[in-house]
């Protein structure tokens, strides 16, 4: 049985693991086939394909790339991306850039709310990342002893609503899924059941998004219950939509889904890799 995991994060944006630390942890928990997708960059394909050779895992180049719907922030994963595309690469580092002015009105808010230097402090927490997350606020805010962990931090402070809340506009649906197929890849909308949409507009998200050329859904998520997983894996179905799967794993001790350890796709679900010409993918059985 192949162990597939097509969703995870290195400190390229908010991973405590770099991308060799992580194929080589991907390695130890049986992983056969991992796509590295952070935030909003691609700088850590290089590094992680060099690792996944040494490993003996398949790597499948992706990114998450942070989208504005409806005045809702969305996630669509890239899959299969060629990096080097002009528009992905250009598009994602005016997302970075729009981060960095998000950052500094986070550091403001909080700054009004009495908590002083959460700028130079997220920065510090993002090290050599290129980017800077609510993520990396969370870790310093928790070091600070604001809260008792990430999690916690977010409820308190980040989320809307909270003190360091700042509403954002990310990139438009369209464009994220034109990167993507301009770049060769394949765009997955990213635990769908987080957006909390209703029906209605649940509903026209799927219909703009297979009209765009979207090509699946992400069923099996760290994100998701056993309910919603059944509840998108028939939805998938009906759209006609390959389903996917992934842990969007952060790290050690920050996510539900160890790397590897995910359940199987319902037995509706057309999984995404079913088409994939990859070398030693076919002699991977699917998961049962
Ligand atoms: P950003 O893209 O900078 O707004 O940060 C989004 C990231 O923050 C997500 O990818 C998660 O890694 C993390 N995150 C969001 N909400 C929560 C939460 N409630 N608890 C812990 N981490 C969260
Ligand atoms: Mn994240
Ligand atoms: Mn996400
Ligand atoms: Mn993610």
């Amino acid at each position: 049985m192949p162990n597939i995991d097509l969703h995870s994060h290195s400190t390229i944006s908010d991973g405590v693991l770099s991308p060799s630390r992580l194929l080589a942890h991907a390695a130890s928990r049986g992983v056969n086939v991992l796509a590295l997708t952070d935030h909003d960059d691609v700088a850590g394909l290089n590094e992680a394909s060099q690792s996944a050779q040494q490993e003996n895992i398949i790597l499948i180049r992706g990114v998450e790339i942070s989208v504005t719907w409806h005045s809702r922030t969305l996630h669509i994963l890239g899959l299969g991306i060629n990096p080097e595309h002009p528009p992905l690469a250009e598009g994602l580092k005016n997302i970075r850039d729009g981060r960095l002015d998000r950052a500094r009105a986070i550091a403001a808010q909080l700054d009004k709310f009495g908590i002083r230097g959460s700028f130079e402090g997220a920065n510090a927490q993002a090290g050599e990342s290129r980017l800077i997350g609510r993520t990396h606020f969370a870790r310093f805010l928790a070091s600070q002893g604001y809260a008792k962990d990430v999690k916690s931090v977010f409820k308190k402070y980040l989320v809307k609503g909270k003190p360091g809340h700042v509403s954002h506009v990310w990139t438009s649906l369209n464009e994220a899924v034109d990167w993507i197929r301009g770049s060769g890849g394949q765009a997955v909308i990213a635990h769908p059941a987080r957006y909390k949409l209703g029906h209605n507009l649940l509903e026209q998200l799927l219909c703009e998004f297979c009209e765009l050329g979207g090509a699946g859904l992400e069923v099996v998520s760290s994100s998701h219950t056993p309910g919603e997983t059944q509840q998108f894996a028939e939805l998938a179905a009906r759209m006609e939509l390959y389903a996917s799967c992934g842990s969007d794993y952060h790290g050690p001790g920050e996510s539900y889904f160890d790397l590897g350890r995910l359940p199987a796709l319902p037995p509706v679900c057309t999984p995404i890799w079913n088409e994939w010409n990859i070398p030693g993918i076919s002699e991977l059985s699917q998961p049962s």
